[in-house]
């Protein structure tokens, strides 16, 4: 299939992007990386009168570490991502959860702020700014604003940022040094969007848990943050009695639909069992790093 007929616009700055926006009165779509958007026009479950490409805008692309936070331009590439040292030793959950995002050519054009925009629930990267309490910056006619992942997505494909709005940075805390984390999956295809997963962070003093963030995605129209599967950490410690309990409680936790891909009590149990999964990871890196 091939798109229905559209505007095409290649702004050079974040301001002429925006006056574009203003211009068509949200009857323009931001071109990222195209890996969503393109297969909707194709399809034409998407007939903009314009697309307005951001890919020209120099300044919207980096990573760089400032006050123990992460933050990244909205068309950094997940390839970029993959292969950042910054990413790699400041926030390796993130390297780790990129691994998971489709195939490599994917990767190679599909953008961060793209993929957060687009709010898949089963996407990585919403997941990820879920369980570590991220941000992102989004610029409209009225200036600046700070959102916070809860305040960001709304339901399936759907966020709160406006038609006038561009999605500029994505903020992540630094991991702290002696903390833990990982990543689990499971998708039928490696490079399929996830049917359910889990983002986990712990970070330990001796045998406390000092800090815990759990968040799920692939189990309803928005990722869920575990918070009292945090809390049984929180309070009990990383010995395998209390990642089994919150475990189960993250299971409880999630009210996931049935698909095609799988029902609701096959996600409800995956979840279980992936967090699991992900928090003994998490624990047994964390006392890794302890112990050098
Ligand atoms: C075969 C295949 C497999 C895939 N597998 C996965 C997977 O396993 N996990 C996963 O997470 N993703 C997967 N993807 C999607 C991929 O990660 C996309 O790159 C991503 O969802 C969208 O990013 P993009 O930069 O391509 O955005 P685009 O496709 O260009 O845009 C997506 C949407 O976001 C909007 N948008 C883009 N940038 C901004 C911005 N800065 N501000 C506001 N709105 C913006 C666009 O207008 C559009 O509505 C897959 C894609 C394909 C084709």
């Amino acid at each position: 299939m091939k798109p229905p007929k559209f505007d095409y616009h290649a702004p050079a700055s974040v301001d002429e992007a925006l006056a574009l926006l203003a211009r068509y009165g949200g009857d323009a779509k931001l071109l990222a990386g195209g890996q969503s958007l393109m297969p909707l026009l194709n399809f034409r479950l998407s007939r903009p009168a314009a697309l307005v490409d951001l890919n020209r805008i120099a300044s919207l692309a980096g990573i760089r570490e400032e006050n123990g936070r992460i933050r990244l331009g909205a068309m950094t590439r997940q390839r970029a991502i993959e292969f950042s040292p910054v990413v790699a030793r400041r926030l390796p959950l993130l390297t780790e959860a990129t691994r998971w995002v489709g195939h490599l050519p994917i990767r190679s054009r599909g953008t961060i702020g793209g993929s957060i925009a687009h709010a898949d629930p089963s996407a990585e990267y919403p997941t990820v700014l879920t369980a570590l309490r991220g941000e992102v910056v989004a610029r409209g006619p009225k200036g600046e604003r700070v959102v916070s992942a809860p305040d960001l997505f709304e339901t399936y494909l759907t966020t709160t940022l406006a038609a006038d709005e561009i999605l500029v940075e994505v903020r992540l805390p630094a991991l702290d040094a002696k903390a833990g984390w990982a990543f689990e999956e499971f998708a039928r295809r490696h490079g399929d969007f996830a049917i359910v997963g889990i983002a986990a962070m712990v970070a330990t003093q001796g045998e406390r848990c000092t800090a815990a963030r759990l968040a799920a995605g692939g189990v309803g129209p928005i990722p869920v943050r575990l918070a009292d599967a945090e809390a049984i950490l929180e309070r009990d410690g990383l010995g395998d009695a209390a990642i089994e309990a919150a475990a189960r409680r993250a299971a409880e936790l999630v009210a996931p639909d049935s698909d095609i891909h799988g029902s609701a009590d096959y996600r409800r149990n995956l979840t279980r069992v992936l967090t699991g999964r992900a928090l003994k990871r998490a624990r047994d890196r964390a006392n890794a790093t302890t112990r050098t």
